[in-house]
């Protein structure tokens, strides 16, 4: 088989790195890739315009594309899914009706009130003054949302009702998320641990991943602003078995279910950001896409062909039985560029990565990194994702350390904490 790949960060590298083991796959092309993608078998980069999805899909019919897989949200809210099965070429993505799950937070949440999906209490406001006269009858803390895509940066969890306020003046008034303000969810503000359970579907059948971890802040003991995360792990331990078949009865298969009622059919991977509290499980969004550094710990326990997989949601022949795990955890410590998440410099030379890569169990996933002649260097704020597979998360996590040590640029930042949550049950 030709797989085409669409994205650039640890994500598509993770995807590309457990595809390319599937002995199906003759060639992965990668667009636009990166450095790390560059080296693995059977992969090669390159660069299309994403803006022009009719070229793209021209381009997989000119190299015999046997399955399209999409990592970015933006790409498929944008709809390439439908212009690929338009012209019937199998891809695996929601076509964009079904991915507005992820591209307007106010659809989503209007979606699990009508079919009764445990989620926050919200109100979808289109202008200043209602949403500020609903803060101001709610009180603090509460959640204001951006309704559509804002690059994981349009949530504010205000403490105070002045952080909301100011925080629908930035949305509202100051349009610092274009469009993607125009419409704001105020939310209760749900307390509890967080967790990520990603699924495969064919939308008909909804298999679950294994539950993982991602870590939002910058600094140790969840300290400081969100990122677009520090380090992920799993199995997480939180999501107990009970709870995943809560959420697999109460979440995944009714969401599905409901978008199929909503004449939109979901295909692809199935993100569902959750909020455990004791034996409850609610949902804090959904994303219509592998999550990003969830994908990296989370691929290396496949103890099935990804491919195969795949396919058969992209062909509506998924089966449960397809999906098999190992009995193993994984860790990934996130690598990130000094100033991150506000402004860092890019291009410094990364040294190290052959020594870590070598180790066994460990992969560097890059995230933010380009090829500058003979030398590998920063190009981003999350830059690399050093992840181990071992027995256990203790384990996997000194593996993970242990390599993060062999690897130097200047300025480099990353948490040293990662899995806590899990170490301190
Ligand atoms: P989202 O992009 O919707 O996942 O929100 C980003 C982060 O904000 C989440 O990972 C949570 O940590 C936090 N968050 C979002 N909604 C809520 C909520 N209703 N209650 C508590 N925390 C929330």
């Amino acid at each position: 088989m030709n797989i085409l790949l669409i994205g650039g960060g640890g994500r598509e590298h993770a995807l590309a790195w457990k595809m390319a083991q599937s002995s199906q796959v003759e060639s992965i092309r990668v667009v636009p890739g990166n450095p790390g993608i560059a080296e693995l078998p059977k992969c090669k980069c390159v660069a299309l315009d994403l803006n022009d999805l009719n070229k793209v899909a021209d381009y997989a019919e000119e190299h015999s594309i046997d399955l399209t897989v999409v990592g970015p949200e933006a790409t498929l809210v944008a709809g390439i899914a439908d212009v690929f099965r338009s012209r019937g070429l199998p891809i695996f993505g929601p076509n964009k009706n079904a991915a507005e799950l992820e591209g307007s937070k106010a659809f989503s949440k209007n979606l699990m009130q009508k079919y009764h999906i445990p989620t926050a209490a919200f109100k979808v406001c289109t202008d200043i003054d209602s949403a500020k006269a609903f803060v101001e009858e709610q009180g603090a803390p509460i959640v204001v949302k951006a309704d559509g895509l804002a690059a994981g940066k349009g949530v504010v969890v205000a403490t105070t009702k002045e952080e909301a306020m100011a925080a629908i003046d930035e949305m509202m008034a100051d349009h610092k998320f274009g469009e993607a303000g125009a419409r704001v969810v105020l939310e209760e503000f749900m307390e509890g641990e967080e967790a990520s359970l990603l699924a495969f579907t064919d939308g008909k059948i909804v298999v679950p991943m294994v539950a993982s971890q991602d870590h939002k802040r910058v600094y140790d003991g969840d300290k400081g602003p969100n990122t677009g995360g520090m380090g992920a792990y799993a199995p997480a331990p939180v999501m107990t078995e009970a709870l995943r078949i809560k959420a697999e009865e109460t979440i995944l298969k009714p969401v599905i279910a409901a978008l199929n009622k909503e004449g939109r059919t979901y295909c692809g991977c199935l993100y569902a950001g959750l909020m455990i509290k004791g034996d409850s499980v609610r949902v804090v969004e959904f994303n219509c896409r592998f999550g990003d550094p969830e994908t990296q710990v989370v691929l290396p326990l496949l103890d099935s062909d990804l491919v195969e997989i795949m396919l058969a949601c992209a062909t509506g022949t998924l089966d449960a039985s397809m999906v098999k795990w190992k009995n193993q955890a994984t860790v990934c410590v996130v690598m990130a560029s000094g100033g991150y998440p506000a402004s860092y410099e890019n291009g410094k030379v990364i040294t190290g990565l052959k020594e870590a890569g070598g180790m066994e169990n460990v992969v560097v996933f890059h995230a933010g990194t380009k090829a500058v002649g003979n030398d590998v260097v920063t190009a981003g704020g999350r830059v690399l994702g050093v992840t181990a597979t071992a027995k256990d998360i203790k384990s996997a996590k000194n593996f993970a350390y242990a390599a993060v040590e062999k690897i130097h640029f200047d300025k480099a930042h990353y948490r040293k904490d990662i899995a806590w949550r899990a170490l301190n049950r």
